[in-house]
């Protein structure tokens, strides 16, 4: 099944001096349960594309469907309403709510969409021990670090299962260890099915995925399916990655 598509998605931001195209007619589908990570240079088009598929952003022109609904004519509240059952976000601003805890911030989402409050409690301390988290479940989030706060913020896009996992350079701010952890997090929600598009400068994360989708200037440039092989002479160079 089909939970993404986009028909000649345009993105102009035309607040300046000089109107900026930023995503020049992208046509992107990814299926049920893949993962798929964007990659291309800074300034080519990867946060604004991301942005208007999780509605945060307006589209210029062109087409966005989410499991076969169309979604980029919505008003911000039916936009919010989809998001909150079937798009978990995890982008470069966290968005955590300041006067609430670690473990309220990330049960919310699912508390919202109507999940009972045992089986909310129940994901909540699965995620939070995935991510090294348990104990700051207390903690406000202004007295977490910035790769702390990146990894409440994914624990919160996934405590709802939701249809479509966005992601903006989830692994950014973070160190190796916190970083291994969160690769590990999503190997495992991906392996459950869980359908991931996620924007990337690591080659280890996009090493996990199925697909790397390439922009430039807007453009996708290239779109190939990973596959892996493993390297011979006994070097210890371990696996390749090849895009084809
Ligand atoms: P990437 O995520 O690949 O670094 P962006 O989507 O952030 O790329 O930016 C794509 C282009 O759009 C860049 O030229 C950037 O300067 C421009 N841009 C991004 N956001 C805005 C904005 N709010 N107003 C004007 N131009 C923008």
């Amino acid at each position: 099944m089909t939970i993404l598509r986009t028909v000649n998605l345009v993105k102009i931001y035309s607040g300046g001096a000089v109107p900026v195209p930023a995503v020049r007619g992208v046509d992107l589908t990814v299926e049920e349960g893949e993962f798929v990570v964007i990659m291309g240079p800074s300034g080519s088009g990867k946060s604004t594309l991301v942005h208007m598929l999780g509605g945060l952003d307006n589209r210029t022109s062109g087409e966005i469907w989410l499991g076969g609904k169309r979604v980029d004519t919505l008003s911000e509240s039916a936009w919010a309403v989809l998001r909150r059952k079937h798009v978990g976000f995890v982008f470069q601003f966290f968005n955590l709510v300041a006067n609430m805890t670690v473990a309220d911030n990330v049960e919310l989402p699912a508390l919202l969409a109507g999940v009972a409050p045992k089986d909310a409690k129940a994901r909540r301390e699965h995620l939070l021990g995935a991510l090294n988290l348990t104990e700051r479940a207390d903690a406000a989030p202004a007295q977490l670090s910035g790769g702390e706060q990146q990894r409440v913020a994914l624990a919160r896009a996934l405590a709802n299962q939701p249809t479509l996992l966005l992601a903006d350079e989830p692994t950014g701010n973070l160190d190796s260890r916190n970083t291994r952890d969160v690769l590990r997090l999503l190997s495992e929600v991906h392996k459950d099915g869980q359908t991931i598009v996620m924007v990337t400068h690591d080659a280890r994360v996009a090493s996990l995925a199925d697909r790397c989708v390439s922009l430039l200037d807007g453009e996708i440039v290239d779109d190939g399916r990973i596959s892996r092989r493993r390297s011979g002479g006994g070097s210890g160079a371990g696996e390749v990655i090849e895009l084809r």
